[in-house]
């Protein structure tokens, strides 16, 4: 509803909404056009459903506690300060500041931050949850994150590569910094696009565009060009006949990595 409704104002207007208001070599990060609006209009429409367990969000749920763990066995969390950059209704982030972080969320969709608002909320948390772009948000506090986590994001953005030099921009020297995506292989389309929006109906049609997957190269070198180093790639393989996520080798399809930025 929310992308037809956006596509409408555009035909009217006559004009490309998309585009930024300014070339983007304007801006310190070259960020001002990094949203996709159809994505965050998206997302708003699905945002009630976000802590709904067994809802469309239900994988994300699902592989909370792993990837929980795997981040906090990294990058210990008590009592740091981190961002999580496209944190939606805030399931890392709250599992994160339950697990003794200062935790920051940031995401471009006001649906979701609605929901995460009213959820820490409820549970007591304390998190501060911002409207704003990763590229934003580095320019007004830049190295002052110990942990960055950016995690199923990166395939929603226009230039990804943009968001993960932000991300490098936040994190202190030997700050630690996380992202998790999809990669792109016939097995990755087979499996998260065919399998887990059709057959298996994990997720809603649409939610993923196989264009927009990223080769762990590319993400490697992304994070190379911003000055990380690269520490750790994970890959979180789905059982269909078990029903469950596990970590391990197999990076064919969902994959998270672990950057430090050095001393
Ligand atoms: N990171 C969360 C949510 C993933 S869903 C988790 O793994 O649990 C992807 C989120 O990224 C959505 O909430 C969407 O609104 C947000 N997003 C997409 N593009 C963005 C952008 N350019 N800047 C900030 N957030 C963005």
């Amino acid at each position: 509803m929310a992308a037809a409704h956006f596509r409408e104002n555009r035909a009217l207007n006559g004009i490309d909404v998309t585009k930024p208001a300014q070339p983007a070599s304007h801006h310190p990060h070259g960020a001002a056009d990094n949203v996709d609006a159809a994505e965050i209009a998206k997302f708003d429409s699905l945002a009630s459903r976000w802590w709904d367990p067994t809802g469309d969000f239900r994988p994300l749920h699902e592989i909370n506690p792993l990837r929980l763990d795997y981040i906090g066995q990294c990058a210990p969390l008590r009592d740091r300060k981190v961002v999580d950059i496209g944190c939606g209704g805030g399931i890392l982030t709250e599992s994160m500041a339950a697990a003794g972080a200062h935790v920051t969320g940031i995401d471009m969709a006001d649906g979701p931050l609605a929901v995460a608002r009213l959820h820490q909320a409820e549970t007591g948390s304390d998190i501060e949850y911002l409207h704003a772009t990763a590229e934003a948000h580095a320019e007004e506090r830049p190295g002052q994150y110990d942990i960055v986590t950016c995690l199923e994001m990166l395939e929603h953005v226009p230039r990804p590569a943009t968001v993960v030099a932000a991300c490098a921009a936040l994190v202190r020297p030997a700050g630690d910094v996380f992202f998790s995506t999809l990669n792109r292989n016939p097995k990755a389309f087979v499996l998260a696009i065919i399998g887990a929006e059709y057959l298996l109906r994990l997720v809603p049609a649409g939610t993923h565009e196989y264009r927009k997957f990223i080769r762990p190269s590319e993400l490697e070198a992304w994070g190379r060009h911003a000055g990380l180093e690269l520490r750790a790639t994970i890959g979180l393989q789905y059982n269909p006949l078990l029903r469950r996520y596990s970590l391990g080798p197999d990076i064919d399809v969902n994959y998270l990595m672990h950057f430090q930025r050095p001393k």
